[in-house]
């Protein structure tokens, strides 16, 4: 947003979604009513990749407490956007595997929990488990997916039928080098209008190549899965060339993730509560089920929906299991 309050000609060029024209007292005020609906939109879409009227004001709040504030949530100096995995995050869940060797198994989705006094039995199409035991790491409306026998309580359900997941496509665009640190762009980007909502410089520390990182979120995620890969690509790309320049849009690789299209995840980053449900539902969500222990990071105290909650969530599951073991 720009606000003009003299006449002077000026030489440079600008950009703004909005132009107020004159600083007086109605001037500012539209400004600051623009920036502040600006902010929330901002805010709920690149943290919570939702829309405000879809989550529970509770929700918001607890969210914002597991994490220790907003400031921590949006900073990348010092708070949820800090570092970056040299090799990729997914190396953390591969080394935790390899410690636990073939303890893992891999392609065998399962379908049916059933319970009872004397323990459970997990079946898979291939494979059924029985063990005294059973912790579900599942996001919750995946875990609503599960056939339990017997069937869970109408209100453990219930939590699970209001829990979608958020909506979120990432995008990396590849370039020989970070051209736009050397037009002093941080590589830095919110946007409201257009598919992506927030651009960040995700080069690696010797800035070869240059990387950044886009997202497209919430309704507008949903909306652009729908559309072809053509279509999403150029309406990027248009995105990232409104950001950073003609450059932005010529990257030498372009790599999308649609986590909604994934079928064993279904969105991202988490997922959230509507008005309503953390009051008449929320008291389920880590409560054990007989021999059923819950986690996944949205069941985190610390972090929720980040990988440190998700760790948080699967020591405290295992830590209800020893603690009835002695
Ligand atoms: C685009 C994106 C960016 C993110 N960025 C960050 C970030 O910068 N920092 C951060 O901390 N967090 C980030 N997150 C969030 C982070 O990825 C999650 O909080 C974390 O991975 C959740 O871990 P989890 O174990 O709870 O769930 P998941 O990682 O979803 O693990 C559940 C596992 O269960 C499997 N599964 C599903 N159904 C079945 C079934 N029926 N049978 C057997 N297995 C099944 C799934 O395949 C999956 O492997 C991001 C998420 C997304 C989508």
């Amino acid at each position: 947003m720009a606000i003009l309050n003299d006449t002077r000609f000026q030489k440079e060029t600008r950009q703004a979604e909005v132009v107020v024209i004159g600083g007086g007292l109605a001037g500012l005020s539209a400004a600051r009513t623009l920036a502040r609906e600006w902010l929330t939109a901002f805010l709920f879409e690149n943290v919570f990749s939702a829309a405000p009227q879809s989550l529970s004001l509770l929700h918001v709040l607890f969210y914002i407490h597991s994490s220790g504030g907003v400031q921590t949530l949006l900073a990348t100096t010092g708070g949820a956007q800090d570092r970056r995995f040299r090799g990729g995050a997914q190396q953390v869940a591969l080394a935790i595997a390899g410690e636990l060797g073939t303890r893992v198994m891999l392609n065998q989705p399962v379908s049916t929990i059933n319970h009872h006094q004397q323990g459970v039995e997990i079946y898979s199409d291939r494979l059924m488990v029985k063990a005294q035991h059973v912790i579900v790491a599942l996001a919750p409306t995946l875990a609503g997916r599960l056939r339990y026998q017997p069937a869970l309580s109408g209100r453990r359900d219930h939590l699970t039928q209001q829990f979608p997941m958020a909506a979120v496509i990432k995008v990396h665009c590849i370039y020989d080098r970070p051209f736009w640190r050397e037009e002093g762009l941080s590589g830095l980007a919110i946007g409201i209008p257009g598919a992506l909502s927030a651009v960040l410089d995700n080069s690696p520390e010797d800035g070869s190549p240059g990387v950044l990182v886009g997202f497209v979120h919430g309704d507008k995620a949903l909306k652009w899965s729908a559309k072809s890969a053509e279509e999403r690509r150029a309406e990027i790309l248009n995105c990232f060339t409104r950001f950073f320049g003609p450059r932005a849009g010529q990257p030498e690789e372009y790599l999308e993730q649609s986590w909604i299209e994934e079928p064993f995840i279904r969105g991202g980053y988490v997922g959230y509560l509507p008005p309503g449900a953390w009051i008449s539902c929320g008291e389920e969500l880590r409560k054990p089920v007989g021999r059923i222990h819950w986690a996944g990071t949205e069941t985190a105290t610390v972090w929720s929906g980040y990988m440190d909650g998700a760790v948080q969530s699967g020591e405290r599951a295992a830590s209800e299991i020893l603690a009835e073991a002695h």
